[in-house]
This record gives structure tokens, sequence and C-alpha cells, in this order.
């Protein structure tokens, strides 16, 4: 048998293998533009499409040999379509690359905005033979950045028209943000809070005050509430009621704190002055009754507590009708201030005075013994024994006092003293007035200034 050579086939020509290679090529380039969410196509110099992806087809809703050779008048409103062809010849007849948004709606439906991206197409000879582009629908972006941006200017005019002061303070306590009013408080603009802490700010009086809560936030990862002071330039002191809320990150640490401060100084001194008021006897200006006896009471506990003495006195004023019926009540109410006067500057500041009924007071003496207060007593009833009082009617007021002394060590009760004080001062009236007595208790030991 002949030996028959084996049919070789001719060695393929290398345009052909290329031809292929690139036939290849561009099946994956189609296959991959038509998975695309964006639109991407191609025109001739007419405007007319040579080439659209799925996206396309399936925006316009037509086949794919309704779209190639048409133009977009066939899918856009008119305003539209000659805008995408304003846009395509700037491309075609500048040679330029161009990046635009356009705002396009087709017939019956709404705007959409499009961020398009066009280059010219050019032949082997570099010539423009048409425009290719790329476009994404990005109507749901600027919806949202419009949004954001109408927050953002909500947000803005809050912050700025609110009356608080709105900030936030990173972990070093520097302020990452500060609203006018917050500003304000410092003397500063709120751009030159910014990366500054109180310590910088303020006086090291009132950075200290503020530090207490910001700590206490990043100590408990809670929210926070109390009050503060600061003092504007003019050295006026004023009172802020604040909440301070802990920041998180993604990870749930506490990164910063929000903090919202209202100024409610008028508030603050209404209630000072409320206090004061209640407790305040209106004519002579010292405690009245209630507050006095609150207070014994306090300080009566405090020393059964730590066994230290506590003395009271009682001191009524003498024959106080007579000055009332001679010389009238308002003469009458001058001799109750000028007494409460007297004592007051006899007293020390630990002392308490207090005007316990009409002509009547009462000392509260912390940490005082029997013999301490009996010598307290006799000072009082000098000073005011030495009082004179004259004006336009007529004669001179000269006002005397009996004073009652009693005294607990280590245990006792209010009433007990109190008791026993007014009896001391019945005791001291009896025995001529003008007098000091002291009294004769379980709780007091007897001292050598006994009846007067
Ligand atoms: P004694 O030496 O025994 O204390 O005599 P007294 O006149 O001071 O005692 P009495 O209790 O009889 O009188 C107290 C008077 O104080 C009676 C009352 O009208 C008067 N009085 C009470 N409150 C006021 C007040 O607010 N202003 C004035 N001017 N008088 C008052
Ligand atoms: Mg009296
Ligand atoms: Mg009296």
């Amino acid at each position: 048998m002949l030996h028959t050579p084996v049919a070789t086939l001719p060695p393929m020509p290398v345009q052909r293998r290329r031809a292929r290679r690139l036939i290849a090529e561009l099946r994956i380039l189609r296959t991959a533009m038509n998975e695309l969410s964006a639109f991407v196509y191609a025109k001739d110099l007419a405007g007319r499409y040579i080439f659209a992806n799925r996206a396309m087809h399936a925006l316009y809703r037509a086949a794919p040999n309704e779209v190639i050779g048409a133009d977009d008048s066939r899918f856009w409103d008119i305003p539209g379509s000659r805008a995408i062809w304003r846009n395509d010849r700037r491309v075609i007849e500048g040679g330029v690359r161009l990046e635009t948004e356009e705002h396009l709606a087709m017939p019956g439906a709404d705007t959409r905005t499009y961020f398009s991206v066009k280059t010219p197409v050019r032949d082997a000879r570099g010539r423009i033979t048409g425009v290719a582009g790329i476009s994404t629908d990005i109507t749901h972006f600027k919806r949202l950045e419009s949004e954001l941006r109408e927050k953002n200017a909500l947000l803005e005019s809050v912050l700025e028209n609110v009356d608080a002061c709105i900030y936030t303070k990173d972990r070093a306590r520097r302020y990452t943000y500060a609203n006018a009013k917050m500003a304000a408080v410092v003397g500063r603009t709120p751009g030159e809070l910014i990366g500054r802490t109180d310590e910088e700010l303020v006086s090291a009086e009132v950075a200290a005050d503020w530090r207490v809560l910001d700590d206490a936030v990043f100590e408990t990862g809670e929210t926070q509430s109390g009050e503060e002071i600061s003092t504007t330039p003019e050295g006026e002191r004023r009172h802020f009621w604040v909440v301070q809320i802990p920041q998180r990150n993604a990870q749930g640490d506490v990164v910063s704190l929000l903090g919202i401060s209202t100024d409610f100084t008028e508030f603050y001194r209404l209630k000072e002055e409320l206090a004061r008021q209640a407790t305040t006897d209106e004519l002579t200006g010292v405690r009245n009754r209630r507050s006095l006896l609150e207070t014994a009471r306090q300080e009566f506990s405090r020393a059964n507590r730590y066994g230290l003495p506590m003395a009271m006195l009682m001191l009524d004023i003498d024959y106080f009708k007579r000055i009332n019926d001679g010389f009238g009540h308002d003469v009458g109410d001058k001799v109750l201030k000028a007494v409460a006067e007297a004592c007051r500057r006899e007293l020390r500041d630990s002392d308490v005075l207090g005007r316990i009924g009409g002509e009547e007071f009462g000392v509260l003496l912390p940490n005082t013994d029997i013999e301490g207060a009996a010598a307290v007593a006799e000072r009082l009833r000098v000073r005011i024994d030495g009082l004179v009082l004259s004006g336009d009617w007529g004669e001179d007021i000269r006002p005397k006092v009996s004073v009652g002394v009693a005294c607990m060590q280590g245990a006792g009760r209010v009433e007990t003293v109190l008791k026993h004080a007014d009896e001391a001062m019945y005791a001291a009236k009896a025995a001529g007035r003008n007098r000091v007595h002291v009294a004769r208790g379980e709780e007091c030991r007897p001292t050598q200034l006994q009846d007067g």
C-alpha cells in the first residue's frame, strides 16, 4: 500500500487570526455592555444610533433594530432631544471629551437626570465619524442630595435660631461644633471654638465647672444633665441647664458628646428669690420661724451625731406693747428692725438668728456650750441696752430685752431645748427684765451667769 501523506491544513493567515480574536473580544464587550445598568451608545455624525446596549433598548422600550438608525427625537421630548444633540455636536465638532449632566424627559414622563460622558469616535485615519457615550441615571442621587441639602439648611436654621447653646466635643474635650449662641457665651465666633478646649476659652473656675458633666458623660457613656455657670465679659454670672448626650461610632464607642445648654438665669434668680422669701422674715430680714427651726433640727442632729454642744437663745423685747401703744405700730416696727440688726452685728456667721414671733427672736449657737452661750446672750443684751432710737415721734426709745439660754450636749431634741430657753426667758422677765437667765436642766451644766 502506497504511503499516502496525511492532509495538512494550510496555515491560518495572521489577519484572519487577528480578526477572529477581535470578533471574540467584541462579543465579550457586547455581553458586558448589555449587562451594564448604565446606557452605552454610539451615534453617527447625524446623531443616528449605530450602537445601543440592552439598557437603552429597555429604556426606549424598542427592539434593537428600531433603535439603530433612529435619532433621539424619536425617544425624547423635543427640548430633551435638542439638548442631547447640542451636547453630541460639541463632542463631534470640538473633538472633545464631555462630562455633563443631562436633564431629560420622555414624552409624558417626568424629567430625569443623567450623568453622561461623551467622546468622539474616530476612523483609522483619525477623522471623527460620530460620538460614543455612557450615561447613568443619577435622578435618585440628585434627589437624595437635594433632600440632604434641604435638611442641612433646616438643621442649620434651627441651630442658629434656637435659644440654646448647642455644641459637640470630642473625647479630648475639644469643640468639634458650636452654634453662634454657644460661641457668644465665651465671647468668640463658632470657628474660634473648633479644636479648642474650655480651659483655653473660659476662666479656670468656669472650665472646672463645665468639666464635671463632660467627664461624667465619657465615664458612664450615659446622658447627663445638670446646672452650670458662666460669666459674661462684663463679669455677670449666668446659670445654664445643660443636657449632654454621648455620641457613638459604628462600633458603639463613645467618641464625642452633644451638648444642649439653655440660659435659665432669670428663672434661677426667681427660684433663689422665692427660696429666700420662704425663709426670710419680711420686716427684719432675719430668718423666719420655720427656717430657724428647720436649721435648728439639722444642726441638732449633726451635733448629736458628733457629740457636740449646741445652744439656743430666746430673746424677747421688754414692754414692747408700750412702745407700740405709745408711738404707733410703725415705730414698733422700727424698733424690731433695730433690735434684729443689733443682734446680727453681734453674732458670728455660723450663728443663726430668726424671728420666732411678734417681738421674740431665737438664736441658734452651733458648737457652743452653756458658758459660751450665756456670754453671747449677755453681749446681745448689753448691745441692745445701748440702743437709742430717736425720730420725729419725740421721746427717744431705748429698747431692752430679756434673754433665756438653754443648751444640750451630745443628745437632745430641739423642742426640749426651745422649751427650756423659753422658760429661762420668762424667768428673766420675772426676775425684772433686761437680763439673761440660764435654764437649769439635765442637758445644761449650770453656770455662774445664771439669773442674769
Ligand atoms: P413683756 O416685757 O412681758 O414681753 O411685754 P410685751 O409688751 O413685750 O409683751 P406682749 O406679748 O404683751 O406684747 C407683744 C406685742 O408685740 C404685742 C403685739 O401687738 C406686738 N407685735 C407683734 N408683732 C408685731 C409687729 O410685727 N410689729 C409691731 N410693731 N408690733 C408687733
Ligand atoms: Mg415682749
Ligand atoms: Mg413676747
